[in-house]
């Protein structure tokens, strides 16, 4: 059996891993995420996502998405650019010319046949550092020899009934630690267990995250942490660091907005609204 290292999360954990923002410093030196995602009825997934990875620091944000959200993406996020796939609503090919810094993969982006087809040749040709998140995870899980041509360091970020898909039932929380932890080695990704304290598993340590509250319960709220993280590793966190400091930022924004909204009427855009308190907090 291996060792196991835990360790608990707060603001002087992640603190010391705070990229400084040089006086002279462009857009250019933080990276361009694409987010690829959505399908008819959940555009939104991916508007959260980018404008969470957009309000996490990165650069450029591209979403690349099925025709029918030309318009939504583009109304709802300004800030954003876009690019959409042959079909109108779902996506079945993944053909962009651009060369982003990391890959935000798989919200609201439905398990279809053709889909999965397309993701499986993106994979079989992608260079781009990859964060993959709901029906992300559950096509992997579907069809696992996907799982071997993920490059290393892959962010996989499921909530429980994701993770289930993915690694089966566990008997307990231990056996579901060491079964994440085999997982992790065995295809060399970093896995997000989301929930309240979130646990990010990599290289057999756990990392325990001691922000968030029953607030980020809500529609959306998964969305915004896969775009933080992948805003984070945009603009050069390493996707260890990217992951453990977007669970914080995301679980801390979350605890500042309650202060205001309370559990009940707490909105996944109310977290990257309070994005930005969340890293003033740090100082
Ligand atoms: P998803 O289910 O994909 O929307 O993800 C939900 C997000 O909210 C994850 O980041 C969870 O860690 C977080 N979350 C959900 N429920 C709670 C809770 N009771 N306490 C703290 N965080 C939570
Ligand atoms: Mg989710």
């Amino acid at each position: 059996t291996t060792q196991t290292e835990a360790q608990l999360i707060g603001k002087h954990e992640v603190l010391p891993n705070y990229i400084q923002r040089g006086k002279f410093s462009h857009k250019g030196e933080f990276g361009h995420a694409l987010i690829i995602g959505g399908s008819y009825g959940k555009m939104g997934a991916v508007t959260l996502a980018s404008k969470a990875a957009l309000s996490a620091g990165a650069g450029l944000v591209t979403a690349y998405i099925p025709k029918c959200g030309y318009q939504i993406l583009q109304t709802a996020l300004p800030e954003a650019m876009v690019i959409t796939d042959v079909n109108k609503e779902k996506i079945t090919a993944i053909d962009f010319d651009i060369t982003p810094t990391v890959i935000g993969f798989g919200i609201g982006i439905g398990t279809d046949e053709k889909t999965l087809k397309a993701f499986k040749s993106f994979l079989k040709s992608n260079k781009s550092p990859l964060v993959i998140d709901a029906d992300g995870i559950n096509m992997l899980a579907k069809k696992q020899d996907l799982l071997k041509l993920l490059p290393a360091e892959t962010v996989l970020t499921p909530h429980p009934k994701e993770l289930e898909r993915l690694i089966g039932t566990w008997e307990n929380d231990f056996n579901k630690l060491e079964k994440v932890k085999a997982f992790s080695n065995t295809y060399k990704v970093i896995v997000v267990i989301k929930g309240a304290n979130s646990i990010t598993v990599f290289d057999d340590t756990l990392y325990v995250n001691t922000t968030g509250n029953p607030g980020l319960a809500t529609a959306g709220s998964g969305d915004t942490l896969t775009g933080i993280i992948t805003g984070l590793i945009a603009q050069g966190y390493h996707p260890v660091v990217a992951s453990i400091f977007g669970v914080y930022l995301h679980g801390k924004a979350a605890d500042i907005a309650v202060e205001n909204y309370g559990y009940q009427s707490l909105l996944a855009s109310h977290i990257i609204d309070y994005l930005g308190e969340a890293f003033i907090d740090l100082f």
